[in-house]
């Protein structure tokens, strides 16, 4: 199904990939978060859905905390190794977007599974624009996912929640285990827009409450970080159009992996000059 947006100035229809309108170049909305607002009535009835099985079992409550505090509180974080913070510390360089690395040579391509798994899923979930896309976690304790990188980036909601949108899981292994297409498209209402991101996280993980959940325990259950297996890891995917810099991040925290103390050292150095908030976790 080709999904269309309507331009506010001009009136014509245009395929929503396109940033701007086709005919009078007017900015429309973005493409992935245009996309999250096709599905909002879906995600409002899973969350009224989840909201019902959660009284039934003593947990509305706590559903409802849940949701409030991922929508005052959580954060978008993206994880990176030490020399790829240092390149992006350099003045005038953006933090790199994958695609895009790779078409400027920066990066080459490899066979991998997972980067060929990866390029059929980004070609899925946002066709016509993957290559603008960051991508991130949602955290609520500001640790990411340190299989990405011993660096993580927490980003300054003001200058993302515009353009940012999520999906209830990682978009790789969604496209893996069930292989979406025209007839079997992916579930309706697993996308939100930023300022619904609470009740994503509650649709996702209501069956995990129990009466005994504490409030304190929302940012494990938000991030399931499996240190033996990255594939296992379970999270909210965050994803960010266009261009992230240094300038967007609010805070760094490291956790250096070992053989990284002398290069983690010249970092921090660095983080100081350009005033960049950083803790070593
Ligand atoms: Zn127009």
């Amino acid at each position: 199904m080709e999904i269309m947006v309507t331009c506010s100035s001009c009136k014509e229809q245009y395929h929503h990939a396109y940033l701007h309108c086709t005919t009078c170049h007017k900015q429309g909305p973005y493409p992935n978060v245009y996309l999250a607002t096709q599905e909002q009535a879906n995600l409002q009835q899973n969350f009224q859905d989840a909201l019902l099985r959660a009284k039934k079992r003593g947990v509305d409550n706590l559903l409802l905390q849940l949701q409030h505090q991922v929508d005052s509180a959580s954060k978008a974080c993206i994880n990176r190794s030490v020399p790829e913070l240092s390149l992006a510390l350099h003045e005038n360089r953006a933090l790199g977007r994958y695609y895009k690395e790779v078409q400027a040579g920066r990066r080459l391509l490899d066979d991998d599974p997972w980067t060929r798994l990866r390029a059929q899923a980004d070609q899925y979930f946002f066709h016509g624009f993957h290559e603008e896309i960051h991508f991130a976690a949602l955290t609520l304790n500001d640790s990411g996912m340190s299989s990405y990188g011993s660096c993580c980036l927490l980003l300054k909601e003001a200058l993302i929640d515009e353009r940012a949108s999520l999906f209830r899981e990682n978009t790789g292994l969604y496209f893996r285990e069930h292989q979406p297409s025209e007839k079997n498209p992916v579930t309706p209402g697993w996308r939100a827009v930023w300022a619904e991101r609470g009740m994503l996280a509650a649709c996702k993980l209501q069956e995990q409450l129990t009466t005994t959940t504490a409030s304190s325990d929302f940012a494990d259950l938000l991030i399931q970080f499996s240190p033996e297996d990255a594939e296992l890891d379970d999270f909210l995917e965050v994803h960010i159009y266009g261009s992230l810099t240094i300038k967007t991040v609010q805070q760094v925290v490291i956790s250096p992996q070992s053989g990284e103390e002398s290069q983690t050292d010249r970092l921090t150095k660095r983080l100081e000059e350009r005033k960049i908030p950083f803790q070593i976790a």
